[in-house]
């Protein structure tokens, strides 16, 4: 319960005795979640779909079921649309950057980050994504680069960073000979066990990460793939990585037997990837995943909800997603669980030349067994465009393979999704939170301000000195 007391008065001059808050250390346990990519209409995709595959239609996502909500707007400094590195460093360190940097002001300026704020004041700390670790999200809360794109260099930082929880992908910016990345010859790996990190690299170190039992003063470097950890609708064939509810559930356990209480950042980075593609169903999959996590923090909140807060918001919207399109007043979605398979990691480049092979293929992995002709047309002509490898005919499917986009933008308009863009886009972002002071991020804010009130709950400094 949240206290008042009063402060003593030194002097008999003193002005106005202020009421001092027992609560001005701010909450113990802090979860920041952020979905990569989750704007609306991602967020309420995946709870329509939630309820047509639980059969129930009162169904919420846990993160649509929070007592306070708030809408963020997400634009960078020198552009309306943000990339995520940008939105991290807004979102870590409350600064506006250009989009592409890390950590610092647009003119270079280096700015403190949440999750240092919170190491200076002695809380244990964590960053979990289903990325690669030091793709853009992650990395704004830890490094000051002018470029995302030198990740060998965000890895440098990591190693001397004090984190006490690192989990997801992306080993190659960290390993050293054989699948590194790396230009150097330096072993990130050796000298996170050096500083006694507890290491989990590869996909044959999941068995290990599972059974792991975290002690008191433990530290975790696991990083199970060379690059993003797989997509959800993939990962649950096979079940080789831990899901981010699993690392999330690992990740209080180890950071919650520090007595100063944790800071705990959280990315469902792979809902961003699937929108970029136009994959409804990967998509939904990460978000459900995500939520997942969400709901394993909830867990913790409802064993401490004293002293826990939890923020979920995204970092920016990607596809454009609209649900609905032309004129048509549909939606459908159950035809989503036909899907088997990301179109990003898997169904990119199974056309190579063989068109009655790729249509016995989509029969088997979406369940495309009869086409419309309009349907027939734009796969046929997707085919012409890789067949003919003409670059401008390939431009239109922003980077993909066109085939695949032909897939994805079939089973989307089946559903009844259509997608504005292979990109980001400025929409504004709903927030969810609970717990200690999550009152205080309510309303309208700009996402600097997200990272404001954080630093204001938590009692920390963060940004620029001045
Ligand atoms: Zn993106």
């Amino acid at each position: 319960m949240r206290s008042i007391k009063l402060c003593a008065c030194v002097s008999a001059l003193a002005l106005t005795c202020m009421p001092v808050n027992a609560n001005d250390s701010g909450p113990k346990y802090v979860f920041y979640m952020i979905g990569d990519g989750m704007g609306t209409a991602q967020r309420q995709v995946a709870e329509y779909y939630h309820q047509e595959a639980t059969g129930d239609k009162q169904a919420r996502l846990v993160m649509n079921s929070m007592p306070v909500v708030g809408i963020n707007t997400t634009h960078s400094a020198d552009s309306l649309v943000t990339d995520s590195a940008a939105s991290g460093t807004a979102l870590a360190t409350g600064v506006k950057t250009d989009n592409g940097m890390l950590g610092m002001t647009a003119d270079g300026r280096e700015a403190r980050s949440i999750l240092e704020g919170a190491q200076a004041k002695g809380m244990a700390t964590g960053l979990i994504t289903t990325t690669r670790l030091t793709h853009a999200t992650p990395a704004a809360f830890v490094a000051k680069n002018q470029s995302r794109n030198n990740e060998n260099e965000i890895a440098d930082s990591y190693a001397i960073s004090g984190v006490d929880f690192f989990a997801g992908g992306g080993y190659r910016h960290f390993v050293s000979g054989e699948g590194s990345k790396r230009k150097d010859s330096k072993d990130l790996i050796q000298q996170f066990r050096k500083q006694d990190y507890k290491t989990f690299v590869g996909v044959n170190s999941t068995s290990d990460f599972r059974s792991y039992q975290p002690e008191q003063g433990d530290r975790v470097f696991a990083a199970f793939t060379p690059s993003h950890l797989p997509y959800e609708i993939d990962r649950q064939h096979d079940n080789s990585t831990p899901s981010i509810a699993e690392i999330t559930r690992k990740g209080i356990d180890l950071l919650s037997k520090d007595k100063d209480g944790f800071f705990l950042m959280v990315e469902g980075g792979r809902i961003d990837h699937a929108s970029h593609a136009n994959d409804l169903a990967g998509t939904i999959m990460d978000t459900i995943a995500f939520d997942q996590a969400v709901a394993t923090a909830m867990e913790f909140y409802h064993r401490h909800p004293e002293d826990t807060l939890i923020v979920i918001t995204g970092d920016h919207e990607t596809g454009g997603m609209g649900m609905g399109f032309g004129k048509n007043y549909f939606m459908n979605l159950d035809k989503v669980a036909l899907t088997r398979e990301s179109v990003e990691d898997k169904l990119q480049g199974v056309y190579q030349g063989d068109r009655p092979a790729f249509y016995q293929h989509i029969a088997r992995k979406f369940q495309l067994n009869r086409l419309e002709k309009d349907e027939k047309a734009l796969i046929e002509r997707a085919m012409d465009a890789v067949d003919g490898k003409d670059p401008e005919q390939i431009a239109h499917y922003g980077g993909y393979d066109p085939v695949s986009i032909a897939i994805a933008h079939i089973t989307s308009k089946r559903a009844g999704v259509y997608w504005t863009s292979y990109a980001h886009t400025a929409t504004q972002l709903p927030l969810s939170a609970i717990g200690q002071q999550a009152e205080k991020f309510a309303g309208f804010k700009d996402n600097t301000e997200v990272a404001k009130v954080f630093a204001d709950v938590m009692n920390i400094r963060i940004g620029v000195r001045s």
